[in-house]
């Protein structure tokens, strides 16, 4: 019998997370997974392999899709990270929260098999007793749960691999071009690369104008202990800011502004506080002036900082937040940075804009060839008055296979065969790419995607498989000869 921490499973003395993928690796063969492998084999005309699917990005988004990939038959997969293996994403880098935002019993990317939650991998190693006094899972602990999911559904991750350059090419390729080593060739190409995969962090063009020695965006590296004894400020009110400030103080901190936009801390998670299985298969029925009102709503109210992190920086008494707020200028004066606002002007050493993300598909380079097709929100569709949103506005315009669309049809169809699983694809398909909670629910609609695209792709191959399919089931000899006539 198999149980928790030290089990024991068939007399051996196994440790809770062999148990687990003992019981892992049962589940999906009672399940038949992953399915047997059904894509035609592709080789360049030059001979060099081709990836079925390559997947720029090895975050969860990437993990789940591949592992989605694997389940469903197609398994000729590269997937390319350019961060060092147990990097990637924000996680261990520049995420600076305690604990995720997110509950602890969310499924996230465990794709309906119970034995790959968090949960599961948690009690394995620590018990039901410490799942039910654990609060939120600490920030670290969930790269270790996405190690563990990479090794065990076996995604055959390539770090250090740095896509510079997509490029179309005849024949339903796609190569990609890599910093270092040889291109990769695939047939379809998914792009897992992160909030700024289309694009990069928002800094107001004023801070631009600014010795880079005087700040910095949260999404970046930032040396905390060389802002102790200093005057840090902050600028933003969502988690960023929050867990940016905190470890600011923590780092000590002299003094810490935090320069807030609005005249309250917005305090109410909306589009969270509607979750259900509903909006996340639904949304993306919705017509485009509802997608565009749910999300301009949404984005209006704001997400609120978490509680945590929020209390993580007022317990400071050198902490202030200033509310309405917004910040005007910033310049250099006598060596530190003067920080105007409709309050009152500010000297920091230091500022963190804590600004969040955008998408300018001319910040990343390995888009440029494509970038100039690519269809956004703002080429079709026009929003109601009141309703107008950069941000939505810049949203690309995808299919249902997460697939990007031509701006002028027939200048670039090898997008139909490039599919954004990031954040900007939320205004085409709901939350289904960015976060935690609906992640599965993404990568199964873009796993079946993309098996109907091949599919459909390769008929000719399959059909020749059907007329050469000879195995018989019956064997002739079942009828007695007495009873037949012919
Ligand atoms: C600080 C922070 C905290 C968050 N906390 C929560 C939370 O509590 N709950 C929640 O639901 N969501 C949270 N999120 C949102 C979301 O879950 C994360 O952003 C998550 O990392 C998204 O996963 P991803 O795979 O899309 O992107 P990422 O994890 O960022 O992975 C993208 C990967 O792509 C790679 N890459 C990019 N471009 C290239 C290229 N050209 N070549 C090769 N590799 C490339 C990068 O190296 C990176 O590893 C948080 C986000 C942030 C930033």
């Amino acid at each position: 019998m198999a149980r928790n921490g030290g089990a024991t499973y068939a007399g051996a003395a196994l440790s809770g997370l062999t148990v687990l993928e003992q019981r892992l690796r049962q589940d999906l063969e009672w399940l038949e997974l992953p399915a047997k492998p059904w894509v035609p084999e592709r080789a360049a005309p030059d001979g060099r392999p081709v990836a079925d699917v390559a997947i720029v990005g090895a975050g969860m988004a990437g993990l789940a899709a591949a592992a989605a990939l694997r389940l469903d038959g197609v398994d000729r997969l590269r997937v390319l990270d350019r961060a060092a293996e147990g990097q990637e994403g924000p996680w261990v880098s520049y995420a600076r929260m305690e604990t995720l935002r997110s509950p602890k019993g969310l499924a996230g990317p465990a794709l309906g098999l119970p034995a790959l939650t968090f949960r599961a991998f948690f009690e394995a190693q620590h018990g039901a007793a410490a799942w039910e006094a654990l609060g939120k899972i600490p920030r670290g602990m969930w790269m270790d749960y996405l190690n563990w999911y990479r090794r065990v559904m076996a995604v055959p991750v390539e770090n250090g691999a740095d896509v510079a350059l997509i490029r179309p090419r005849e024949g339903g390729l796609i190569v990609l071009e890599m910093c270092t080593g040889p291109e990769v060739l695939c047939r379809r190409l998914v792009l897992a690369s992160g909030r700024d995969g289309l694009g990069g962090h928002f800094v107001p063009e004023m801070a631009r104008r600014v010795d880079r020695r005087f700040w910095a965006h949260s999404r970046e590296e930032i040396d905390f202990a060389a802002l102790r004894g200093k005057r840090v400020g902050v600028v933003g009110a969502g988690a960023s800011a929050m867990d940016n400030a905190a470890t600011a103080l923590e780092a000590g901190a002299a003094s810490l502004d935090l320069f807030v936009r609005r005249a309250e801390l917005p305090r109410i998670n909306k589009f969270t506080g509607i979750g259900s299985q509903g909006v996340v298969h639904g949304f993306a029925g919705l017509p485009d002036e509802w997608k565009w009102r749910f999300l301009h709503y949404a984005g209006s109210a704001q997400t609120p900082p978490p509680r945590d992190s929020t209390m993580r920086v007022s317990r400071h008494p050198h902490a202030r937040l200033h509310l309405s707020s917004p910040v005007t200028g910033v310049r250099e004066v006598d060596g530190a940075l003067r920080v105007e606002t409709p309050r009152g002007a500010f000297t920091v050493d230091f500022l963190i804009f804590a600004t969040g993300f955008k998408v300018a598909l001319d910040e990343r380079p390995e888009l440029a060839l494509i970038a100039p097709h690519i269809r956004l929100w703002r080429d079709r569709f026009t929003p109601a008055a009141g309703q107008e949103s950069e941000e939505l506005a810049f949203s690309p315009d995808l299919a249902p296979d997460f697939s990007f669309q031509e701006k002028v049809p027939g200048e670039c169809p090898a997008l139909a065969r490039i599919h954004a699983f990031n954040y900007p694809a939320t205004l085409s398909h709901g939350k289904l790419t960015g976060d935690i909670p609906a992640i599965s629910a993404g990568a199964k609609r873009l796993s079946r995607g993309i098996a109907r695209s091949l599919f459909v792709e390769d008929r000719e191959t399959h059909f020749e498989r059907l007329v050469a399919f000879d195995t018989p089931e019956l064997l002739g000899d079942e009828w007695p000869a007495r009873g037949v006539s012919a």
